[in-house]
């Protein structure tokens, strides 16, 4: 390897405090390598002394960060493919129960005969993306990358933009078409009180300053406008168990980890109202989670456990039932005044 190889390889690292108290004293939380990208170095995550939130400490100096997403990083992969829009079912149910201005609404005592059914599936893993339509529509998207979720979103009759910090996928996106723009929150120059929904589908976890991020979203909502945030938990079943190789650490790119308790003060902090938090299902968290543990500790079993889709989908129901899943979406609220 070159030597300017390894100067990609590795980050400059600084001493951070606490993003919600300013703590600087903190104790030892987990330390791990980075499992998802291989860059160089050992990464500790800290728990505030202060507070009790979780961050990554020392933290990659902000000039580094680009380098924290090399071109493996496998998010900025996926090309850009223009969806077609909602159909069937989903349609349906979007129509009818979310507000969506595809169609026309059924007569009511046909809306609550097909609710029993189609209301569990619009909280599955495909359906929850669809968020309860809102005003008159405008939505962005937050850490959009390629823009996929936003060209989805512009596809089922949302006035969707999105915003990513990394210019490559920006400019990936905005080829095919798509209204995106590089810059980062706080920062850039965005109408304030404009959008009727801002939606954060794992970005929180990755921004330097996670509670004035939202406090810029909080900005630029309408008032009574609604905030999405989706993150991975650090108090799930999985994360217990697994430590330094459950998926969701994803360090030195995580660098907040938030647990229900933590994330749900954060919104409030930044003056948002909790709506309600919904936990998500998602079995790739456990079969990730046990290669990570296979390549630690080279044990066969652990590398049949992590082909096996029956024990994630398993372990992924227990999650549920418990409320410990890996990832929950928290709706929340800017206040009407
Ligand atoms: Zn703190």
């Amino acid at each position: 390897m070159s030597e300017s190889d390894q100067g990609e390889r590795r980050l400059r690292l600084r001493p951070v405090p606490c993003d919600y108290c300013g703590a600087e004293e903190s104790e030892p939380y987990l330390s791990g390598p980075d499992r998802l990208c291989g860059l160089e170095g050992e990464f500790h995550v800290v728990r505030c002394a202060r507070c009790g939130l979780l961050r990554t400490n020392p933290q990659p100096v902000p000039e580094d960060l680009p380098k924290a997403y090399p071109a493996s990083y496998e998010v900025h992969e996926a090309s850009v493919r223009r969806p077609d829009p909602p159909t069937g079912w989903l349609r349906w149910a979007l129509v009818n129960y979310r507000n969506y201005p595809l169609g026309k609404r059924a007569p009511a005592p046909v809306r609550a005969l097909f609710w029993p059914v189609l209301i569990p599936r619009l909280r599955h893993r495909d359906g929850i993306a669809y968020l309860p339509y809102e005003g008159e529509g405008r939505m962005l998207d937050f850490g959009c990358g390629v823009g996929a979720y936003v060209a989805r979103m512009r596809a089922a009759g949302w006035d969707a933009e999105g915003m990513d910090l990394v210019a490559e996928p920006v400019r990936a996106g905005r080829e095919a078409g798509l209204p995106l723009c590089q810059g980062t929150l706080p920062g850039a120059d965005l109408p304030s009180s404009h959008y009727d929904v801002v939606t954060l589908w794992h970005v929180l976890e990755h921004v330097p300053r996670p509670k004035a991020t939202l406090q810029a979203c909080r900005e630029i909502l309408k008032p009574g406008g609604r905030i999405a945030v989706v993150s991975p938990m650090s108090d799930s079943l999985l994360a217990d168990r697994f430590g330094s190789c459950w998926y969701g650490l994803d360090v030195p790119r995580h660098l907040t980890h938030f647990t229900q308790a933590t994330l749900a003060r954060h919104l409030e902090a930044a003056g948002f109202g909790l709506d309600r938090a919904v936990p998500i299902r998602r079995p790739t968290f456990a079969r990730r989670s046990f290669r990570y543990l296979a390549e630690e500790t080279g044990r066969p079993l652990h590398h049949r456990l992590g082909r096996s889709r029956l024990v994630a989908r398993l372990l992924s129901h227990v999650a549920r039932l418990l409320r410990r899943t890996d990832e929950v979406l928290f709706l929340a609220r800017r206040p009407e005044a």
